[in-house]
């Protein structure tokens, strides 16, 4: 069971599949005569239908799609709780228009979206059918807990129990509740949630075909022989190496506001993404150097708590914004990068700022922005964020003028130079006045986002810009099946959540929406996968 955020309540370990227990429950397979005599020494054999990689939407999702289709089935998961990232969000799985998002992310796989928007509604039917704690639809919650208002942190755009891209009305899962239930739907049919079990590679046989996965019991290695596979673990945001590479040299800079939140190493390495490239798998065309997240305080002295959200700096889009130098680097609303007349919300200047130096920066609002606006795109309760980054001792500077402001930002120590503010204050608020931020140098370009800072009080926090969820990944087909290089699908493999590339591209339009989508398609499909026609001899185990 996973923690409840609220009442921290404790967490319990599921006990790892004893070799009787796992022989009646999931089918100990007999047989690995040459494959065994070579392989590393195995602590167990398991043999089921399905096995799914990762607890959070997508994988939880595919686990019970795939039993309702008359699959036994064993999840795997590194962490010693379920639910990944999914357990930390605010819930929103956005029921997008494909016309819409087809504009707003032209670079976006076509057919990754269509089957995103085609299959979200059908996943809202599959919660109501189980019960399931799914708020707006008139679903009235579920049995499975508390319904959460709709709304959450979803996409730019997208307000209470909308459609960010315009689609027939998003609803909201109670996120905990949520993957608790699901964890019981699944062990309750006969399938098996092991934790801290996390999978090491992909099992292929003779013929390439995918036929199990090897995994890190607590007693040693397992060999999970099963027809199919799917890979749902959660992006790559904690590879240091691939970060680095593909988004941004300040790696050791993000905050990584994910389920790897505060803890000692980063659960969302990419192992889903590795282990199909291993294989020959293809990555998305593109959604590499684009990733979700939104800026977090810099460096505070006590610990920031769940929900992440209270943290997060949604109004930097009416802010000025200001590198460790005191300089504006960046259109703080992205709107001529996007061309959506409002804006593509603060999740793209959180992108900007991961490049600049130290994936640092400082957003400077004024009141108005305070009252009226520090919320406005995400429908999330508190709109003064100001007292919570204060609290945790984060680089935070309130004061009646702009050059009183500006000082104090010199005295966090960081190099800003109070200086350099007030003559980008200066520039941009002349240019804001006379409706004319389009027209600078850095412009701002979306109008209702770019008023005069002027109206005192005046606030500003130092913030790191924070990573949520990549946007780059595996490349798959309408049925969730994994593509190879040659673009045919690797037989037995298929994906779901944010293993999936290139949905998202620079522009977000949700996350938990591609768990649920590819979820509902891939466990059904891996379901019926039918047996390997190259048997079951476990080629790449002993040859590679
Ligand atoms: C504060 C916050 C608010 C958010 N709000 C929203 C929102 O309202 N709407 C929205 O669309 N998105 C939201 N998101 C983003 C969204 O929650 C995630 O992107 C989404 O949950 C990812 O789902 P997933 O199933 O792909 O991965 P996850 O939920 O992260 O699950 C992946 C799991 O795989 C496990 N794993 C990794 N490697 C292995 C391995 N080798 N073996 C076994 N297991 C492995 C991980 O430990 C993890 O548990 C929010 C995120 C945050 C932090």
């Amino acid at each position: 069971m996973v923690r409840d955020r609220e009442a921290g309540s404790k967490v319990s370990r599921r006990i790892f599949l004893g070799g009787a227990a796992a022989g009646a429950a999931a089918g100990t397979l007999g047989g690995f005569s040459r494959a065994a005599a070579q392989a590393p020494a195995i602590a167990q054999d398991v043999r089921t239908d399905v096995v799914i990689v990762g607890s959070g939407i997508g994988g939880l999702t595919a686990a019970v799609r795939a039993q309702k289709a008359g699959a036994r089935v064993i999840v795997l998961e590194k962490a010693y709780e379920p639910g990944g990232t999914t357990a930390h969000s605010e819930g929103s799985v956005a029921n997008n228009r494909f016309e819409t998002i087809r504009e707003d992310t032209p670079l976006a796989d076509p057919e990754v979206q269509r089957t995103v928007c085609d299959n979200v509604p059908r996943f809202y039917e599959f919660m109501d059918r189980l019960g399931a704690p799914i708020a707006g639809g008139g679903g009235g919650g579920g049995r499975g807990g508390p319904p959460q208002a709709g709304g959450g942190a979803p996409p730019a755009g997208a307000g209470r129990g909308a459609a960010p891209g315009g689609g027939g009305g998003s609803r909201s899962i109670a996120p905990v509740a949520w993957v608790n239930f699901m964890v019981e739907e699944v062990e309750s049919a006969g399938g098996k949630v092991l934790l801290e079990t996390p999978m090491l590679r992909l099992l292929t046989n003779r013929l390439s075909e995918v036929i199990g996965v090897l995994a890190e019991g607590p007693d040693g290695p397992i060999r999970i022989l099963a027809k199919s596979v799917v890979l749902a673990t959660g992006g790559w945001m904690g590879n240091a190496q691939m970060v680095t590479q593909n988004i941004t040299r300040y790696f050791g800079n993000l905050h990584q506001r994910n389920a790897s939140f505060g803890g000692r190493k980063p659960l969302l390495t990419g192992d889903g993404l590795l282990a199909a490239m291993q294989l020959g798998a293809a990555t998305s065309e593109g959604g590499f150097d684009g990733f979700y997240g939104h800026m977090m305080p810099a460096r505070p002295t006590k610990p920031m708590h769940n929900p992440l959200s209270t943290y997060s700096m949604y109004h930097g889009p009416y802010s000025v914004v200001v590198n460790l130098h005191g300089r504006r680097f960046a259109d703080e609303t992205q709107g001529k990068q996007t061309g959506k007349p409002r804006g593509g919300g603060e999740q793209l200047i959180n992108q900007e700022v991961a490049r600049q130096p130290e994936a640092t920066a400082a957003y400077i609002w004024d009141e108005s922005v305070n009252v009226e606006r520090a919320c406005a795109d995400c429908a999330l309760g508190d709109k003064d964020k100001f007292p919570a980054f204060r609290d945790i001792g984060a680089p935070v500077a309130t004061a009646n003028t702009l050059a009183e402001l500006a000082d104090q930002m010199e005295r966090w120590g960081r190099g800003i130079p109070a200086a350099e503010v007030m003559r980008q204050l200066t520039e941009y608020n002349q240019a804001a006045e006379n409706g004319k931020a389009w027209a600078l140098p850095i412009p701002k370009a979306i109008a209702a986002q770019a008023a005069p800072i002027k109206q005192p009080p005046f606030y500003a926090a130092l913030g790191q810009a924070a990573i949520t969820a990549t946007h780059g990944g595996l490349r798959v087909n309408a049925q969730g099946q994994v593509l190879s290089r040659t673009g045919r699908p690797i037989r037995g493999l298929y994906a779901a959540g944010v293993d999936i590339g290139n949905f998202n591209n620079y522009v977000y339009h949700g996350n938990l929406c591609i768990g649920a989508a590819y979820g509902y398609v891939s466990g059904d499909n891996a379901a019926k996968q039918a047996e390997p026609r190259g048997g079951w001899d476990i080629g790449s185990l002993t040859t590679g």
